[in-house]
């Protein structure tokens, strides 16, 4: 049998991390991890206690009251995650959560007790694992790095797109100001800024279908 590895996918917003991540562990049976649903349930948890992200001391208290964890939905070939037990995986999607989690993703207490719960889930490898730290806090070592990129329009219009098929109205301008601010916010933080580990391969997906891709990086993988 392989041994099996660990990967690590980083990058900016919308780049089609988890569309990937998911398709690389379906591909060689891993698990995927989306570590970005983990930050999205915690500001959920948050904006319905009404507790801001600017109030460190009620973050901090509150953190010790919510529990994250994942069921695997059958239908969608992922994991959904849920907060207290409560599937929120879509709620998590609106443009409401979206809008605050970069400032609460920035707060060291979350950032560590978020790191922790990933790094549990894949001590043993076999995981997939997307996010903005992965290749360079939370899975260092990981034997597969992946910073992934693609260009602001291409970003844009699939995000776009998602939520338009989701039901949700929103204007382009919306999606495109968010993503851009995303970006901004979660490079430039002094936790674990969004940044390309000195050893990962950069797959820039503008152009690529998902076959491609797929293809690209399962060739990545065979090299390890
Ligand atoms: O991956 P997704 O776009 O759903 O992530 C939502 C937000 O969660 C990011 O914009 C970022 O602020 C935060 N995040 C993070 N570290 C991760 C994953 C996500 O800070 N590993």
């Amino acid at each position: 049998m392989t041994k099996k590895i660990t990967i690590a996918i980083d990058g900016y917003s919308s780049c089609g991390k988890s569309t990937i991540a998911k398709g690389l562990a379906k591909a060689l049976e891993y698990t995927f991890v989306d570590t970005g649903a983990m930050y999205r349930a915690v500001t959920l948890h948050m904006v319905e206690h009404g507790i801001e992200s600017t109030d460190l001391q009620a973050v901090k208290n509150a953190l010790k009251q919510l529990k994250i964890t994942f069921a695997y939905n059958a239908g969608r070939g992922a994991s959904d995650v849920l907060l207290n037990g409560k599937n929120v995986e879509n709620e998590i999607r609106e443009m409401r959560i979206s809008k605050q989690v970069s400032n609460y993703a920035a707060i060291k207490e979350v950032r560590e007790a978020m790191v922790a719960q990933q790094q549990e889930m894949g001590k043993n490898g076999g995981v997939v694992m997307d996010g903005r730290d992965i290749g360079t806090v939370v899975f260092p070592h990981a034997e597969l790095k992946i910073f992934m990129t693609a260009s602001p329009e291409v970003r844009t219009e699939r995000r776009y797109k998602e939520l338009l098929d989701k039901g949700d109205t929103i204007s382009k301008e919306e999606v495109r100001e968010n993503l851009a601010e995303r970006d901004h916010i979660d490079s430039t933080r002094e936790e674990s800024p969004l940044r390309k580990a000195d050893d990962a391969r950069i797959l820039d997906n503008s152009n690529l279908t998902m076959e491609e891709q797929l293809a690209l990086v399962l060739g990545w993988v065979r090299e390890v």
